[in-house]
């Protein structure tokens, strides 16, 4: 893709809906945050009066961004001299819920700013896949669950909504060479943006060896859909049109731009693991049998996550996407809720290093 291209934006529902139904998330990026504070330690902090910055790229409504920058923050206190500010840029794309973001800073009993007054919030509305803060700049940077979220969509979908459930090889094909591409757009752009010596963590979807993982939700949400399709709620060229612009990658993908010397405009890959984070949802329902709860609770995911891309498809979107959220969500929830399975949530965590000025 050309870094001049528009982007499409990844849509969000406004007033928090993120933020209060991302445990999934939340609870799959705990892994990645001992990285982050590894990066925070080992991290050459800038000389005065150069600020120390810690970008979070895809920061959502800030909720589960405030575990892995607070942890940051307190590491970079024990080293830095008393008062030192330390600002902290939350970027997303323009689309994105700034007023909830700006709230959960300002009120959240585990926000970083509630015992640090030298720490300084912002944003940037703008796709990750340019650059978007100066160049060597950046001391470290943060990215969880966004960087599965290509910067358009490539191709249409024809058997599915997610590509990797898809048989179509044009559509496999056209999704594989996005992924490749934005892959590089987005280390090109975090590289010039670090400073020298920058650390950067970023967790992202991944294949557990070749797959995808959430079958019991991916099923459902292509089973009700087509339920729907049937009963006249929705039709068949809005559901042909609904895909989703993401991609889990698999180790080789993620490092394919490092080879053959292990090092890509000047970042090198310091840690890479693929790992399947546990399910907290079914280890819950092991113990309590609540399938409802169960249902609901991986329901509530998908609707954060996906709905409201799905619901970019509808004619009339704006009128219709409340009706297609609650008959989406009511219909997935009731098909999990009948057979409670495992559902495996494949993750890749990596941290990458840029290149120290030469001494
Ligand atoms: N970091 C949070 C939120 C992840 S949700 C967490 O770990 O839970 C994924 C976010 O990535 C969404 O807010 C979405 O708008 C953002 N995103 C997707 N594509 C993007 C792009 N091209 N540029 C910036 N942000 C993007």
């Amino acid at each position: 893709m050309s870094r001049d291209a528009p982007v499409r934006p990844a849509p969000v529902e406004a007033g928090g809906a993120y933020n209060r139904s991302s445990r999934v998330q939340a609870a799959g990026l705990l892994p990645a945050v001992d990285l982050f504070e590894a990066a925070a330690k080992d991290v050459e902090l800038p000389h005065e009066p150069q600020s120390i910055v810690v970008a979070d790229y895809g920061a959502s409504a800030g909720h589960n961004s405030l575990l892995p920058i607070g942890v940051a923050i307190a590491t970079l206190r024990k080293r830095a001299e008393p008062g030192r500010p330390i600002c902290v840029v939350h970027t997303d794309v323009a689309e994105n819920d700034y007023t909830t973001l700006f709230h959960t800073l300002a009120t959240d009993p585990h926000s970083y700013l509630r015992d640090d007054h030298a720490v300084f919030p912002s944003a940037v509305g703008r796709s990750f896949y340019q650059q978007i803060l100066p160049s060597n700049t950046v001391t470290l940077g943060w990215s969880s669950w966004s960087a599965q979220w290509l910067s358009r969509v490539p191709a249409p979908i024809p058997d599915h909504v997610q590509v990797a459930y898809s048989r179509d090889e044009a559509a496999r094909a056209a999704y594989a060479r996005q992924a490749a591409d934005d892959w590089i757009a987005f280390l090109t752009a975090r590289s010039r943006e670090l400073v020298p010596g920058g650390h950067l963590v970023v967790l992202t979807m991944a294949l557990d060896d070749d797959d995808f993982g959430y079958t019991p939700l991916l099923e459902g949400i292509a089973a009700e859909l087509a339920d729907m399709i049937r009963e006249g709620v929705v039709s068949d060229a809005e559901v042909q049109r609904m895909a989703l612009p993401t991609v889990a990658r698999s180790e080789a993908d993620l490092t394919a731009p490092f080879a053959p010397k292990g090092r890509f405009a000047g970042l090198s890959v310091e840690h890479l693991e693929m790992f399947v984070a546990d399910d907290e949802i079914w280890r819950r329902f092991a113990t309590d049998k609540d399938a409802k709860g169960f249902a609901t609770r991986w329901t509530a995911f998908a609707r954060a996550s996906v709905f409201p891309t799905l619901a970019t498809a509808l004619d009339d979107g704006p009128q219709r996407a409340g009706q297609f959220f609650q008959r989406l969500e009511s219909g997935v929830s009731a098909r999990l809720a009948d057979a409670p399975e495992p559902i495996k949530i494949p993750l890749a965590k990596m941290a990458l290093v840029k290149q120290s000025w030469p001494r």
